[in-house]
């Protein structure tokens, strides 16, 4: 079989490069090992009507103009402003940590000395990472300042970040903890900085599957590439799978965090308060969401049926999220520098760059490659 585009993989970002080479006329073959597209990110109604999100929970937020712009031509979207509380000895306080969260932590003398102090050393609305909280609170030597930012190293941070990496919070790249930053302002939103902020007016699979309606394009399920690729004479190969993978180790294995998401059904009408609860120091999963909460206005919203879904690292092997340690940015340079060699085979997206993308980022990546 002679094709001029074999994509291994129907992860976004081939889709999404599927959509782009089909429309300018050219012909695409995609091969894809399980039996739905779109990867990690697939999601499906169950039995009961309610829409699932089958391996994690995905929400998209995005300040790029271009990205939103695209993603517009294959659905609809509803907004969506995604809120997150935290479980902290007992009480279920606001994430990102701000103005709100500290009054509902302390007594309403000390949270009023807390927000003067931090008012005092930042403007209101700033975000600020932990890392730089506790880097300035031990500058100036602020006794409330310090506090503040113990506890919340100390209460949300610390046993989080060894839970869901296996690291320390002083170990992980600090970007990664900038992701959820400490926030001075009433805004209780868990991307307070993103201007648009919205779900799939229907659901995330059909958007991609309307990308893919195009006579060009051609996509094999239930596929492993690795049994049909010596029948298939291709001018250009775009991979998916992990770099690593593709030189068969040669260089070590790149490591990644692992997790379980585990589904359960309930037979009640609501189980948690919000939609999604983060468990920072108890129990062995990290947080837990409610997904028929992303759809308040679904007609099954009210039925007593509720599908949840746990995030328990270290179990099972979804290879989600890049460690990016020294050690594996080193393994990584060196298969960059030899898939820099191959003239026509192709590595995109998370696995392929061994980064730590959002969906946006994912998708601004294919749109910036040059086809
Ligand atoms: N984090 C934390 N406590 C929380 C939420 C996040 O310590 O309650 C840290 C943790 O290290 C995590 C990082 O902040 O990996 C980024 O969190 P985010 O929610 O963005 O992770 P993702 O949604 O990508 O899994």
């Amino acid at each position: 079989m002679k094709i001029k585009n074999l994509i291994v993989g129907a992860w976004p970002s081939w889709i999404i490069l599927a959509q782009r080479l089909a429309e300018k006329g050219e012909e695409v073959l995609i091969v894809e090992k399980r039996n739905h597209i779109w990867w990690n990110c697939y999601d499906y109604y169950d039995e009961n009507g309610i829409l699932i999100h089958k391996y994690w929970p995905h929400i998209f937020h995005t300040d790029l103009e271009d990205v939103w712009k695209y993603v517009n031509r294959f659905s609809e979207f509803s907004n969506f402003q995604h809120k997150v509380l935290w479980l902290v000895d007992g009480n279920l306080v606001p994430v990102p940590f701000n103005l709100n969260s500290i009054y509902q932590s302390f007594s309403p003398e000390l949270a009023e000395k807390l927000e003067e102090t931090l008012l005092k050393y930042y403007e209101y609305n700033s975000k600020v990472s932990i890392t730089e909280l506790r880097e300035k609170a031990s500058k100036e030597n602020n006794k409330e300042l310090s506090f503040l930012a113990d506890y919340i190293f100390e209460k949300i941070f610390k046993n989080y970040t060894i839970k869901q990496w296996g690291i320390t919070a002083e170990e992980i790249n600090t970007d990664v903890l900038k992701r959820v930053p400490v926030v001075i302002s009433r805004d209780n939103r868990y991307f307070p900085h993103n201007k648009f902020q919205w779900m799939p007016e229907k659901w995330y699979t059909k958007m991609f599957e309307k990308m893919l309606d195009n006579k060009n394009i051609k996509v094999l399920l239930n596929t492993d590439y690795k049994d049909i690729i010596s029948e298939i004479e291709y001018e250009k190969l775009y991979f998916t799978w992990p770099i690593d993978e593709y030189f068969d180790f040669k260089y070590g294995k790149l490591e990644y965090r692992k997790t379980l998401y585990k589904l359960e059904e309930y037979n009640k009408q609501s189980f948690q308060e919000n939609i999604v609860i983060n468990y920072p120091n108890d129990y062995d999963y990290t947080r837990i969401t409610e997904f028929k909460k992303f759809y308040p206005n679904s007609p099954t919203f009210d039925i007593e049926k509720t599908v949840i879904c746990k995030e328990i690292p270290w179990i099972w092997e979804i290879e989600a999220y890049p460690v990016e340690t020294k050690e594996n940015l080193e393994i990584l340079e060196k298969y960059k520098k030899d898939a820099e060699k191959l003239k026509n085979v192709f590595f995109l997206w998370r696995l392929a760059n061994y980064k730590y993308f959002d969906m946006d980022k994912t998708i601004k990546n294919v749109l910036d490659f040059k086809i």
